[in-house]
């Protein structure tokens, strides 16, 4: 909260609004239920922070080191009208990036003159950098996954003649059993679905001689997991096995150069230029990664345009991908962690080409 302030300060913030995403749990410890019903810490730069929050909500709301007061409202009383007050003349405003618009709108009207910002531009950059506690999530979230993508290149998880559905739901199984409490995702593309990096896995029934990308994680203790791995149901053909050598080669350069002080589009720079020196530059058809953490996506992003350097505490994924259309396609990705000691990829599993279920081993 000192540092929440501070920022505000040199900003000019002189009021922060947090409704609903991540940064009212990364402050609070609480997160707000997603409801049409108003939960909001108003936190002025110059008084004591009030989260206003619907009485029915407030015995989930554990009041931990008087970070706040608790403001319950009941059914009938209007929440923006309280806010509006706690807010009183404080003109600067900085709401949470996900609050309902209708609440903003309200607000809006409510308070004639104020200014408003995203509350990212404030907690952004801090809540990039992880502290002791976080990252110590972060591991134990990134040591699941890994655990459960081990299953999935030593070729425990059946791949030929089940959907990608079926598969992606056995993984979302297989996250819980190691430990996460809520499945984010879990992507299986196969043989031309391997092409689309968000492939929605669908009734398509994975074959023989296909590639299979799966990217899954979920949420432990709060924190998020995720990893890409490649398998390949059989003897891979020389071609596919040229571009996931180009590709391993790419993900390692750019983990290596995920170094305290290095621009975050450099790490991008890096993974591309292998790419593109290997023959496949307009195959890598997105950024390099992305920070992660209570959100599966946030800031540092490793991507061109992004200038800012990385500081030791930002967790981010390194995750390069080639995709040929209606053909083939393949990623490899890991969490790493930049710390003063270098690069450190969260993620141990094996970077090898997954070759399962060959004709031998599935007969
Ligand atoms: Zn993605
Ligand atoms: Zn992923
Ligand atoms: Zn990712």
């Amino acid at each position: 909260m000192t540092r929440v302030r501070a920022r505000m300060e040199e900003l000019g913030v002189d009021a922060l609004l947090l409704s609903l995403g991540a940064d009212l749990p990364w402050l609070t410890g609480y997160q707000a239920m997603p409801l049409e019903r108003l939960t909001m810490l108003v936190l002025p730069v110059d008084h004591d922070a009030t989260l206003v929050v619907p009485a029915l909500e407030a015995p989930r709301v554990e009041e931990g080191d008087g970070l706040f007061v608790l403001r319950p409202w009941s059914e009938t009383e209007d929440p923006v009208a309280l806010v509006s007050r706690l807010v009183g003349g404080r003109r600067r405003l900085a709401v949470s990036d996900r609050t309902w618009a209708t609440f903003v709108l309200e607000l809006q009207a409510r308070l004639p003159g104020g200014t408003w910002s995203p509350s990212s531009l404030v907690t952004s950059p801090l809540r990039a950098v992880k502290d002791g506690a976080e990252v110590a999530a972060l591991r134990r979230a990134s040591a699941a996954a890994d655990r459960v993508a081990a299953q999935l290149v030593a070729g425990e998880v059946a791949l030929v003649g089940r959907t990608e559905a079926e598969v992606s739901a056995d993984l979302g199984r297989r996250l819980v059993a190691e430990g996460h409490q809520k499945v984010n995702f879990a992507i299986v593309g196969s043989g031309p679905n391997s092409a689309s990096p968000h492939h929605e896995p669908g009734r398509r029934r994975i074959g023989p001689a296909e590639a299979v990308v799966c990217d899954f994680g979920g949420t432990l203790d709060g924190y998020c997991s995720d990893i890409t791995r490649t398998a390949f149901t059989g003897e891979p053909p020389p071609q596919f096995r040229d571009l996931y050598g180009v590709l391993q080669a790419a993900q390692a350069a750019a983990v290596e150069a995920a170094q305290v002080g290095t621009p975050c589009e450099d790490v991008d720079g890096v993974a591309r230029r292998v790419i593109e020196q290997g023959g496949y530059g307009p195959h890598f058809i997105h950024r390099t990664g992305h920070g992660i953490g209570l959100e599966e996506h946030e800031d540092p992003y490793l991507v061109a345009g992004n200038c800012e350097p990385l500081c030791a505490g930002h967790a981010f994924s390194v995750e390069p991908g080639i995709y040929l259309s209606n053909r083939w396609g393949a990623r490899i990705e890991d969490i790493v962690l930049a710390g003063d000691e270098g690069p450190e990829p969260l993620n141990c599993v094996s970077h090898d080409l997954a070759i399962v279920e060959t004709a031998a081993s599935s007969s």
